[in-house]
């Protein structure tokens, strides 16, 4: 059976679990309706599935490739980045005033989860594009936005997103590209950028990359870095591609997965460069794409979760070993914890969405706060999550999993990186611990208590899984309070367990929400019930390694360790 969106399955979560509802009530979002809703899940979902999905195991057996300094993709993915393109999926989000939807992020993600499942390596071109035109709406002056906008929401041209570098990887800070005033308002680019992701591509006919460089004045570390606008053509009076720009992509990796994305090591020299926002605030504007990049990678996690769930499902009841293996309680439990865990990352990751619409719509500083503090979860969440299901779905297969023809292999290679890129997920729960909570666990603790209250209503329709998510709460909430007590160091030596422990008390309280919603005796009670009493305990153990502080690690020298 090949792939299918879980249009319905979003939907469900879209009416019941995390109501699009409030988002739809406001003037911003007013055009979301139940109907648009529909119309765009359907939509989207049959075009995953008739036209995205078939591409991609030849992106996986014949990699994107350079040919005389040009990129060349995977076979068919032309034609299913058309689709994306002409169906306007690629500017879903974005401004109408530039040819954009205007719709919310929470469909978005939902569209992106359709189209990771899909295809992944090819879903990250629209998806860094996508983060370029938040970046660019924020905080290119209009004249950028008049130019490029248009044209990256049409999806004729696309976007890259360049900080890396071989010495600045976690540590941007350290990067040493060059940008110098050409003394016509414009800038000379100078420098080397490695893996960026869709760095040239056949697809579209201009590439625009958004480049982290440093002006002559700019000081050392982050605070003096700036942002650059560094078409691969430049655009003409017309606003046409024109003249070739001194930039050539030098190599692609050759990677453990989404073979169909092109990942290049870039030259920029003497490049001609725009600034995008203010000087040496480079970071700060490439925050905005990176924020947004942020979430959609947890989404690109839940996506290919469900795409391995969905072929290691067929394979349970074809495969025969004494009876089908899915009557096997050990292949039972794979299945079910898979599908749980999928239903709480995904419900996690529209949570951060809906809290990101109702941020923007309304300007209420909570619903902002909210949405930054479930941004590294639902990244690091939906990513682990991602592996973790991928990894299993390539178990029930048995030793077919493991061979590359079954497509299993393929999940697993592809979520790999998902845990890595856009800030790995260590730097996620730092970054949860640390920056999220310098408001002292404020906003966190109001969550779990919210978490906690809908518990204890719970506790008259469900007494037993309310009890347990409601425990969960209360233990996590102390935990917090406790946590921001601590100096950075013992916090970040607990950061990643407590970002687990985390998510994993907010699948509970999703998945109680979906159970008392669907009704007593349903299958969304019985699949909570696996998700509360399996997976649920996890919290606890997560809580035990996350207090542990720092000393111990330290304890254990470098030479312990072997060195
Ligand atoms: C396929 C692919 C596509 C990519 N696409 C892009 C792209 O389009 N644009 C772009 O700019 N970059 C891109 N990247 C780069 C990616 O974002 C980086 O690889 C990532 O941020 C990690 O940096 P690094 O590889 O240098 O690892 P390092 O920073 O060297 O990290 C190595 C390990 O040390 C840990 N670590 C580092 N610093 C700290 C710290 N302060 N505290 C605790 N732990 C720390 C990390 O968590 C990690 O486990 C891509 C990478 C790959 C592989």
């Amino acid at each position: 059976m090949p792939y299918r969106s879980p249009s319905a399955e979003i939907r469900f979560i879209l009416d019941h679990v995390v109501p699009l509802a409030p988002v739809s009530a406001t003037e911003l979002f007013a055009e979301a309706t139940p109907e648009t809703v529909e119309a765009i899940l359907t939509e989207a979902g049959r075009m995953c599935d008739e036209v995205i999905a078939p591409t991609n195991r030849d992106g996986d057996l014949t990699p994107a490739k350079l040919e005389n300094g040009v990129v060349r993709s995977s076979p068919g993915f032309k034609e299913a980045f058309a689709a994306i393109a002409e169906g306007g999926w690629v500017g879903m989000a974005a401004d109408p005033e530039y040819g954009g939807m205007g719709l919310p992020q929470a469909l978005n993600v939902a569209v992106n989860d359709m189209l990771s499942g899909a295809n992944l390596a090819l879903q990250l071109n629209p998806l860094l594009t996508q983060g370029q035109i938040e970046a660019l709406e924020h905080h290119a002056s209009d004249e950028l936005k008049e130019l490029y906008l248009p044209k990256l929401t049409s999806g004729e041209w696309s976007g890259t997103m360049n900080l890396t570098e071989p010495q600045a990887g976690s540590d941007v800070g350290a990067l040493r590209t060059k940008a110098e005033p050409n003394g016509d308002g414009t800038y000379a680019v100078t420098g080397q950028k490695i893996f960026i992701t869709w760095g040239d591509n056949d697809c579209v006919s201009n590439v625009c990359h958004l480049v982290l460089a440093r002006l002559p004045d700019g000081g050392a570390g982050t605070k003096g870095i700036s942002l650059f606008m560094v078409p691969k053509l430049i655009p003409d009076a017309n606003g046409n591609p024109g003249v070739a720009n001194s930039l050539k992509v030098v190599s692609l990796e050759h990677k453990l997965g989404i073979h169909g994305s092109p990942t290049c090591v870039m030259s920029f020299e003497g490049a001609t460069g725009w600034l995008v926002g203010e000087p040496h605030k480079g970071m700060a504007a490439m925050f905005t794409m990176m924020n947004n990049a942020r979430l959609n990678v947890g989404v690109q996690g839940i996506g290919v979760a469900e795409a391995a769930y969905q072929k290691a499902l067929e394979y349970a009841q074809e495969r025969v070993q004494f009876t089908p293996i899915i009557e096997h309680a050990d292949v039972r439990r794979m299945l079910a914890t898979m599908k749980a865990d999928i239903f709480a990352a995904r419900s996690v990751a529209l949570a951060c969405a809906v809290a990101l619409d109702m941020g923007r719509a309304t300007g209420e500083a909570d619903w902002s706060a909210r949405a930054a503090l479930l941004t590294p979860i639902a990244k690091a969440f939906g990513t682990d999550m991602g592996i973790w299901a991928a990894g299993e779905g390539v178990q029930v297969h048995g030793g077919m999993g493991f061979i590359e023809e079954t497509g299993a292999a393929q999940y697993l290679r592809d979520a790999r990186i998902t845990a890595i890129y856009e800030g790995t997920n260590g730097i996620q729960a730092m970054d949860l611990v640390g920056r999220k909570m310098m408001d002292g666990g404020k906003v966190a603790c109001a969550l779990l208590q919210e978490v906690e209250d809908e518990a204890k209503s719970a506790r008259e329709v469900l007494p037993e899984l309310a009890e347990d998510v409601w425990a969960a709460a209360e233990t996590l909430r102390e935990a917090t309070e406790e946590m921001v007590t601590k100096d950075m160091q013992d916090r970040f030596a607990g950061a990643v367990p407590y970002l687990k422990a985390f998510a994993r008390v907010l699948g509970a309280h999703f998945h109680l929400r979906a159970a008392i919603a669907a009704g007593s005796g349903s299958a969304r009670e019985r699949l909570a019930a696996v998700y509360i009493r399996r997976l649920l305990p996890q919290y606890a153990s997560a809580l035990v390694e996350a207090q542990q502080g720092a000393d111990g690690l330290y304890a254990l020298s470098v030479e312990d360790l072997g060195a």
